[in-house]
């Protein structure tokens, strides 16, 4: 049985792991904030004080963290993951960065001997825990194939989209999709609210029509109630946001809700709600 590495045990790392541990790999973890592990540890997970003791001591090691700053960091940091890459190694990023950052990490990892493979994921919280992840993975072939068995506990669904860079693309086109998404259920539900039209009423008449989708169902349950608990922290869609925003920008590609759904998120930041679940933006629209 291969040795597997996961760094980045927050809300979606520590599902994924979990995941390969009742599978029967054999899996170390790290996590910055050291006591994240210890759920991990009492399943039977190995732990490691540092990145590097993890790529160095497994044959694939996965990372799920924040944000192109912490794929960054924990890549080539002091310590990081980089340092303990050598010949027959393989790294997958699952992180959802932009495509510039993949790119650098990758050619960082190739240059050492190593292998890599991006793979952000689409899905949050519960199908991390079910193992039911969509899988957008782009880069090394072998390793690709090599990892498959992995992916496939973590996902339902995987996709091989080429050259690195891909799988960071998609990711941030479905997500700014959903942020869109979200921003103008938002002012659904707050005009419906203004009018003085039941909430569960217009849950119910979107459910049983042409625009019905388990996003508005699942969320629009919780956003009635007031339960933004956070399954996908609103500060990365954000990020997400950013990015794809970002990417419209390179290719020449007006995104005009985009950017509105954009400012909606920023000013729920600014208004301290960015590690809610991110349809509290609902409180920056209604506000
Ligand atoms: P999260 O709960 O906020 O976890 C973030 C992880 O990154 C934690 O392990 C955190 O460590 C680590 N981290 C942050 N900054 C770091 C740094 N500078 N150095 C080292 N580690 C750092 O986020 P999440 O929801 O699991 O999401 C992880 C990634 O998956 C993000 O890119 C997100 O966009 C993407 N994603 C999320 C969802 C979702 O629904 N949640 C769905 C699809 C994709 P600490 O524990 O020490 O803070």
């Amino acid at each position: 049985m291969q040795k597997i590495g996961f760094l980045g045990l927050g809300i979606m790392g520590n599902a994924m792991a979990k995941n390969l541990v009742k599978a029967g790999f054999q899996v170390t973890v790290w996590n910055r904030s050291q006591d994240k592990c210890s759920e991990l540890a009492a399943l039977g997970g190995g732990v490691a004080a540092t990145p590097a003791e993890v790529t160095s001591s497994c044959q694939i090691t996965f990372a799920m963290l924040a944000d192109p700053a912490a794929a960054h960091e924990v890549c080539f940091g002091p310590d990081g993951a980089l340092q303990g890459i050598g010949a027959g190694r393989g790294y997958v990023d699952m992180s959802t960065v932009d495509a510039a950052t993949a790119q650098e990490i990758g050619q960082a990892i190739a240059k050492k001997g190593g292998r890599f493979v991006e793979a952000p994921v689409s899905g949050s919280k519960k199908p991390a825990e079910d193992g039911t992840l969509i899988i957008l993975a782009a880069g090394d072939r072998e390793l690709f194939d090599q990892a498959l068995p992995c992916f496939e506990k973590m996902g339902k669904k995987t996709l091989f989209l080429g050259e690195v860079g891909r799988g960071a693309q998609m990711k941030l086109i479905v997500n700014m999709t959903m942020g869109g998404m979200m921003t103008i259920f938002c002012e659904a539900l707050a005009l419906a609210d203004k009018a003085g039209l039941s909430g569960a009423d217009l849950l119910d008449v979107i459910d049983s029509g042409a625009i019905a989708n388990p996003m508005f169902k699942l969320k629009g349950a919780q956003m009635l109630q007031g339960s933004f608990a956070p399954a996908f922290p609103l500060k990365h869609m954000q990020k997400d946001l950013r990015l794809a925003l970002a990417l419209g920008d390179s290719l020449g590609q007006p995104l005009f809700s985009a950017a509105a759904a954009n400012e909606q998120f920023k000013k729920a930041k600014a208004l301290g709600l960015s590690d809610q679940d991110f349809c509290a933006v609902l409180r920056a629209v209604a506000s």
